[in-house]
């Protein structure tokens, strides 16, 4: 008999809600149509399409006609980027972000690095939180976007987006704001008029939807070239035939988050204070950066000297236990994690983090189990480490 499997990694991915399964799978055997053609079952489809944009817009308290359905969030932060920056460079080459953001923006930058603009990364300070004051103190005239995650996913850090958002507009209006809250929607209000946000990413993978499906909020009058080119689809914003079933399963796990936010995010609280207050009993371990309700309810970044993290992780896996080594979400290969960096973790400890996430779909009692793992795990592994 294989014992219960116990997932705490879901700021890589989650389960897909049952619920939302089982809407995907009727809509891959039932309302398959391109929602481009002009048959019943396009219309079908199509329906399907309007429905999801609806119960998006209402989440989001915006007009359906401010999204755009992508493949996943790295699409998503990469079409806010670039595109904006492309369709805006006559205005300005100057962007903002910081160097804590995902791959994701950090690639997207670089890439516009080689296409003569010029970017500014901000440092962050020891709980990885960027300050308003900090990005208008480099923001210019010719500052056409500035990007910066609601929420890190490596340790959890909830950057002050609305306050940065209502900085950048009160000294430079014509600037865009691009919030990437992949990790964030489904555990936080996002408003973007209330962010003061142009643009905003979404993932489907990380809200209990299937892969291969992302958002992105575009607000009103924001100039965007398109990244793909084709049929035209999304008013030409983002040409290829939509992934009905996939964006039709992020709406509905989308509204499922929504309708028990507050009671969710509580418990997602409960279950790290928890958690943390018997895994920091366990001697020189330490939790990075924030851990209270000015962080991500759902991840935990922990520093266990003397414990290779990938030991550690795969020590856990063998007691059917999932966690990622810092950050396991922007691929296998390995590197160094610039947040981590970024926060001035100590050389000795940059192998020495673990990275806890939960969701909705955890209990207390995982808690229990994973930090009963680790006090019983460390100082066994730290016995062959140190002799
Ligand atoms: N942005 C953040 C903060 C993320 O954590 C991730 C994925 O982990 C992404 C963007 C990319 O999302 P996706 O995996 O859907 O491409």
């Amino acid at each position: 008999m294989t014992a219960k499997e116990i997932y705490l990694d879901n700021s890589a991915t989650t389960r897909v809600f049952p619920e939302v399964a089982e809407l995907v799978s009727r809509i891959f055997l039932e309302e398959y149509g391109n929602p481009s053609s002009m048959h019943h079952k396009g219309v079908e489809a199509e329906r399907e399409l309007r429905r999801a944009k609806e119960l998006l817009s209402g989440i989001l308290k915006c007009q359906p006609k401010n999204l755009i359905f992508t493949s996943c969030g790295t699409e998503s932060d990469n079409l806010a980027i670039i595109g904006c920056a492309r369709a805006n460079c006559r205005r300005g080459r100057h962007l903002i972000t910081t160097k804590v953001e995902h791959p994701a923006v950090l690639e997207a930058m670089r890439q516009l690095e080689g296409e003569g603009f010029e970017i500014r990364y901000l440092p962050v300070d020891r709980d990885g939180r960027v300050s308003p004051e900090q990005v208008t103190e480099v923001l210019r005239e010719d500052t056409i976007l500035v990007s910066v995650m609601h929420t890190n996913n490596e340790i959890g850090a909830v950057e002050p987006v609305a306050e940065i958002g209502a900085a950048i507009k009160a000294k430079n209006p014509d600037t865009l704001f691009h919030v990437d809250a992949v990790q964030a929607f489904g555990k936080a209000q996002i408003v973007p008029r209330k962010l003061h946000a142009d643009l905003v990413a979404v993932s489907g993978h990380k809200i209990h939807a299937p892969k291969g499906v992302g958002l992105l909020y575009v607000g009103d009058g924001v100039k965007i070239q398109p990244l793909l080119h084709g049929g035209g689809q999304q008013g030409g914003l983002r040409s290829g035939t939509e992934n009905v079933a996939g964006i039709a399963g992020m709406a509905l796990a989308a509204k499922r988050l929504y309708e028990h936010l507050e009671e969710d995010r509580e418990c997602l609280f409960a279950m790290k204070a928890h958690f943390l207050e018997k895994a920091l009993a366990i001697p020189e371990v330490s939790v990075n950066g924030r851990a209270g309700k000015d962080s991500a309810p759902q991840v935990i970044s922990l520093s266990v000297p003397g414990v290779r993290a990938e030991v550690l992780l795969h020590a856990l896996e063998d007691r059917g236990i999932y966690v990622s080594s810092g950050s396991a979400c922007s691929s296998n290969r390995p590197h160094r994690s610039a947040t981590l960096e970024a926060i001035g973790t100590p050389e000795e400890r940059m192998d020495n983090t673990i990275r806890l996430s939960t969701s909705v779909l955890n209990r207390m009692e995982d808690m229990d189990a994973a930090a009963a793992a680790l006090a019983e795990l460390i100082p066994m592994l730290r016995r062959y480490t140190r002799g």
